[in-house]
């Protein structure tokens, strides 16, 4: 293998006793996701290097794009520890640049080895600069860093480093169940919640035939998009048109939707138990609609006592937008299908609803009878990461 990308932790390394879990963790998440590539991983304290064949660097690199807990990541070179043949190989590789200004910055990891790091930074430049014409050094401002990483028998070089997605690595925090619609705002909060570490499960509601098979597909769609950070994960399909009918029939139209959102609370509830998951992730935006009003909120989550994560809470939709621009889930989450809070939208949806009504309404419903059902029929599909990368093979 005659290629090497280096990995910076980032804001592992604040995590004191937990650092070790982390980087096993990251460890397993990237040699997992790239194991369909002959790929050499080696981890250590503060970094890690992928040795690589070079013709799938570009591939390599679009894998760590997706992958949390990477605060940068460079294209290396590896020489022996040798002044002359570190000053001749950073020479070479330097001369594919284009750039007028530089700076060296050398770490010397070994502290043995006789030069120190600032004198090494002079070695190096007076070498290039009586080499190339017309460069600089510019030690605010410089085009290209040149990095040096001096160790006992080998040393690495690179240039310039790119900025990875920060966050922590996927399933550190455990496992949350997202409430996925085809909506713009859950695919985001699913991705939101995943930078924290949180390994994600989905569920989504569907009323067929009141809701199609095209929303449902846009969903795994979705589902696809997102695993490409999460990983593989369950996607849990729930009928709940019975239910749905129901509430139509029976319960006062601006209390439908107040209704319907604390059956898919309660019924998310259940399934995020059974599956281990432990919290509840969805994409409410406070005042976005009537059902996510501070009083709606209280009166739908009153029904769960499974924390509720609402990762873009505070977002505006612009920042929401952007987001699910930058994670590919914009253009799908925008195709026009309906979903099953946007069918039979009442009129006039109650703005501040009250939990005493909530539950007087409920007693309507053999509510309970019909969740049973709902999850026993509830249909779970497995969503792979793979399908996302298999035209890159
Ligand atoms: P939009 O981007 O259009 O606002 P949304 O997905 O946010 O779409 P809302 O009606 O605002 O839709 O619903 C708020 C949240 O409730 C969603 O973000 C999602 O987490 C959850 N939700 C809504 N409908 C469903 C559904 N059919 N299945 C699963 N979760 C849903
Ligand atoms: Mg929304």
């Amino acid at each position: 293998m005659n290629s090497i990308i280096l990995i910076k932790y980032g804001e592992l390394t604040t995590k004191g006793d937990n650092r070790k879990e982390f980087i096993n963790l990251l460890y397993n998440n990237i040699k997992d996701k790239l194991k369909n590539y002959d790929v050499n991983i080696i981890k250590e304290h503060s970094r890690m290097y992928i040795e690589h064949h070079k013709e799938n660097q570009k591939e390599i690199i679009d894998v760590l794009k997706t992958t949390f807990g990477i605060h940068a990541y460079a294209v290396v070179y590896k020489v022996k520890t040798d002044n002359d043949e570190i000053c001749e190989e950073i020479l070479k590789q330097l001369k594919k640049e284009n750039f007028k200004t530089f700076k060296v910055e050398t770490k010397r990891r070994d502290k043995t080895l006789p030069t120190t790091s600032m004198d090494f930074n002079k070695i190096v430049a007076s070498h290039i600069l009586k080499n190339c014409n017309d460069i600089y050094v510019d030690v605010h401002n410089p085009e290209v860093y040149i990095k040096i990483e001096l160790n006992k028998d080998y040393t690495y070089f690179y240039f310039n480093e790119y900025k990875g997605l920060g966050g922590y690595p996927v399933a550190v925090a455990g496992k949350g169940l997202l409430m996925l619609s085809g909506g713009i705002d859950s695919p985001v909060a699913g991705y939101l919640a995943t930078k924290r570490g949180v390994k994600i499960d989905a569920i989504y509601f569907e009323a067929i035939p009141h809701t199609s098979l095209d929303a449902r597909e846009k969903v795994i769609t979705l589902a696809k998009k997102l695993s490409k950070y999460s990983g593989d994960m369950k996607l849990h399909i729930v009928p709940i048109t019975k239910l749905q009918e129901e509430i139509y029939q029976k319960i006062d139209s601006t209390y439908l939707i107040t209704i319907l959102r604390r059956m898919m609370y309660r019924i998310s509830e259940e399934i995020a138990r059974k599956n281990k998951n432990l919290v509840l992730i969805n994409g409410e935006s406070i005042g976005q609609v009537a059902s996510q009003t501070l009083t709606s909120m209280n009166a739908i989550n009153e029904v769960v006592k499974i924390p509720v994560i609402r990762p873009v809470a505070c977002f505006d939709k612009l920042e929401i937008i952007d987001i699910a621009k930058q994670i590919d889930t914009y253009d799908t989450s925008i195709l026009p299908y309906e979903d099953c809070c946007t069918i039979f939208v009442p009129k006039h949806p109650v703005i501040n609803p009250k939990i005493d009504r909530c539950i007087e309404y409920e007693k309507l419903i053999d509510y309970e009878g019909l969740i049973k059902e709902i999850v026993q029929n509830t249909n779970t599909i497995t969503i792979k990461n793979e399908d996302e990368f298999s035209d890159l093979l």
